[in-house]
């Protein structure tokens, strides 16, 4: 198929399309480079410098070819920031995203997989969290992310999407080539590596949760998995019923457990400075992918906390 991927210089976009080239996919990347890397797009992928508010651009970029779905995965991604810009999140994650549904449509494309988070699910009510869990988001980039869930809903009603959000817990580990640069860094595991390399002590945010240890649980899902569920649901995407999944593997890590980890991993005893909470921060998500196994045939092949804190040490380490 040719596929539209929007955010495809980004972090967990660039190892999407890989797997889409590695699959046989034809792949056009749509990345305004605002946090992507133009290095990170794989050679024999075509590519367009756009932003997703850009109807112009967005309707060239449909035109240079015919386009089976589109993987939208564009869009602003730090929680914390969205407790103080929301104005940026609901601009980029909901006005943007509805500007390329517009060009879809207009071109005849009705198929889309979205890259939603398990920030749609607020603070959990239970361990695991099931897709039909009460979605009370507490930050605006998690409400931005369920609004657009509910529009492909609509459109899927009204225009015959077809359509899937993957809720995404914690993206992590990396490619041999490919893994996170986010500028300024935010995310725990490249931090924690950073500090393993001699870089300043990793801050603990919040240590006073109500947790095993005081620090937030979260559950890591390798990068390499989630592109895996991206191909599954292209393939499927005709004859699954539309909606939601989880992409997690069910086993929750506290903050001090992964630096724990990266120790080990590393060989480093790595330095740690207990700070406050984080604004936006629930204290534990943990996923039940139960769905995308059942209903996708979704398996991950690297589930394990080491393999994944070790594939991106790996990458880290060379270059
Ligand atoms: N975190 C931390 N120190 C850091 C970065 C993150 O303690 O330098 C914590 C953060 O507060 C959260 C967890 O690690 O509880 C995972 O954060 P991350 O930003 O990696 O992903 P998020 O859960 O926000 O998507």
């Amino acid at each position: 198929m040719n596929v539209l991927v929007t955010g495809g210089a980004g972090y967990v976009g660039s190892v999407v399309t890989d797997g889409l080239l590695r699959a046989g996919h034809r792949v056009l990347v749509v990345d305004n480079l605002q946090q992507g890397h133009r290095q990170a797009v794989p050679e024999s992928a075509d590519f367009v410098q756009a932003d997703i508010a850009d109807a112009g651009a967005l309707d060239a970029a449909f035109g240079r070819m015919p386009i089976d779905a589109v993987m939208h995965m564009a869009g602003e991604t730090v929680v914390e920031y969205s407790t103080t810009d929301p104005r940026r999140y609901f601009a980029n994650n909901v006005v943007g995203g509805l500007n390329l549904l517009d060009v879809m449509l207009k071109h005849n494309v009705r198929r889309m997989v979205f890259s939603s988070s398990a920030a749609v699910y607020g603070e959990p009510l239970t361990a695991p969290i099931e897709e039909d869990h009460p979605r009370n988001p507490i930050n605006s980039y998690g409400l931005t992310k369920l609004m657009f869930e509910q529009i492909m809903g609509w459109y899927g009603t009204a225009y015959g999407l077809r359509h899937v959000s993957f809720r995404y817990f914690n993206a992590a580990g990396a490619t041999e080539r490919l893994g996170e640069d986010h500028v300024p860094e935010t995310h725990l595991i490249p931090n924690v590596l950073k500090a393993a390399l001699g870089g300043k002590a990793v801050s603990v945010f919040g240590t006073d949760y109500p947790t095993k240890d005081g620090s937030c649980v979260r559950d890591y899902v390798h990068v390499l998995d989630i592109a895996a569920a991206h191909i599954l649901a292209l393939e499927k995407l005709d004859t699954i019923r539309p909606g939601a999944f989880n992409l997690g593997n069910g086993q929750g890590y506290s903050v001090l457990e992964v630096i724990e980890v990266a120790s080990r991993v590393t060989g480093v005893s790595i330095p740690v400075t207990r700070a406050g909470r984080r604004a936006g921060d629930p204290a534990v998500l943990v996923a039940s992918s139960g769905r995308a196994r059942s209903e996708l045939g979704w398996s991950p092949q690297h589930p394990g906390l080491e393999d994944i804190v070790a594939s991106a040490w790996r990458r880290t380490s060379t270059r």
